[in-house]
């Protein structure tokens, strides 16, 4: 089945004893018990329910993969993923990272004696003596990477983490199933922050794995359980309606940035537009390799003073100033200031990111009105 048909079917049978077409919410922390120990597949939320259940067939049918493991959040996937190795073990990651996961690895898990090494993935000449040097046991990236949308090629990194017996992770949050399946491109582990585009309404925190390897996945419901990483039944319930429109979705996401993004080209206060899917982005050949389509995430560098450029994102009108992205809504974000404020000057400095730089979160809204948004916010520090 094509995955436009799978977003709707997978996961989602009709209810037994009614009928109903769309599976209920089990709102419910235990089960009852048919006789002591004897249960009907589940016993208590915690360790596992009909909406988790309903959710993972969902999210494992779309990249063919043999499981999926739904959390409370991306970090609490991302958290389970390295809690479910022993501490010690060294990861190579891609130094443009989500904000919240570079804390995770340098505040939480290095207290843990977990050991983190970062080099910039989109050039793999010295990954190999890298890993040879550090005995990494893991490569993690993200691909688009935020908020600079580099975009790294995953079959090239997978080849080279086979040669070494190394597990690659990729979080594949940015660009959604339906644009890239990483499994496919050679990953072992794929997660995801299903508060994004997966779910596509704002409105849930969630997380998820998807994996070939029914040994990983079956340590990560262990741990879920164990640790208490479990989700709500009614938020994979939420999660498992707005999966159903991810490839509409996904059209117009990338549909509206495309546009968006050759309009900024064309403004004169705008020094740099960061966009895959643009000619003279650096990565676009590997992009269009591995990519279905390239996305709703742009960033631009707009050429103004601080204060100018204040003003800009507070003219903005439709284009909603706040964190987070993959909402049918579109949203502004200032990484200096908002996501990335916790980078220290170095690392921002290093990472390409200054006070210049602002991101978009491309809605489903009519293009037209999101560019006469941007225009009149133009006009007014003009
Ligand atoms: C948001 C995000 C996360 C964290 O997910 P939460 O659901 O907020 O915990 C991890 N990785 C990426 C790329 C993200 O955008």
């Amino acid at each position: 089945m094509a995955i436009n048909t799978k977003v709707i079917h997978s996961g989602q049978k009709p209810e037994k004893q009614f009928g109903a077409v769309i599976p209920p919410i089990y709102q419910t922390s235990t089960f009852s018990q048919l006789a002591p120990g004897v249960h009907q597949g589940y016993d208590y939320t915690r360790a596992g329910n009909p909406n988790f259940t309903n959710l993972e067939q969902a999210l494992a049918s779309l990249e063919m993969a043999k499981a999926a493991v739904v959390f409370s959040s991306g970090l609490g996937a991302i958290a389970a993923v390295l809690m479910s190795f022993p501490a010690e073990i060294k990861i190579i990651a891609e130094k443009d990272l989500y904000g919240g996961t570079k804390r995770l690895f340098n505040e939480v898990l290095k207290r843990f004696n977990y050991k983190f090494d970062y080099a910039d993935l989109q050039n793999t000449s010295n990954l190999e003596s890298l890993i040879k040097k550090q005995k990494a046991k893991f490569i993690w990236l993200e691909s688009p990477t935020n908020p600079l949308l580099k975009i790294i090629d995953i079959k090239k990194i997978s080849v080279i983490a086979k040669k070494y017996g190394l597990i690659l992770v990729v979080d594949n949050t940015f660009a959604s199933p339906y644009l890239q399946q990483p499994l496919a491109l050679g990953a072992d582990i794929v997660v995801y922050s299903t508060t994004k585009y997966l779910n596509g309404h704002s409105d849930v925190i969630g997380g998820a794995i998807v994996t070939n390897n029914q040994k990983i996945a079956s340590q990560l419901r262990f741990l879920r359980k164990a640790v208490g990483f479990n989700p709500s039944p009614f938020d994979c319930w939420l999660i498992s309606r707005g999966l159903k429109t991810l490839p509409l979705r996904m059209k117009k996401h990338s549909e509206n940035a495309c546009k968006i993004s050759e309009f900024l080209g064309s403004q004169q206060m705008v020094a740099r537009v960061y966009y895959p899917g643009l000619k003279n982005h650096k990565n676009n050949q590997v992009a269009q390799k591995q990519m279905k389509d390239f996305g709703g995430m742009v960033s631009f560098e707009l050429n103004a003073k601080k204060i100018q450029i204040n003003k800009f994102l507070s003219s903005l009108k439709v284009f909603i100033l706040a964190e987070s992205l993959g909402g049918v809504e579109s949203l502004v974000c200032h990484p200096v200031t908002m996501t990335h404020a916790s980078l220290s000057k170095k690392e921002l400095q290093e990472s390409g990111i200054s006070y210049k730089l602002i991101r978009l979160s491309v809605g489903i809204e009519d293009a037209s009105d999101l560019i006469n948004d941007l225009k009149q916010a133009f006009r007014k520090i003009a």
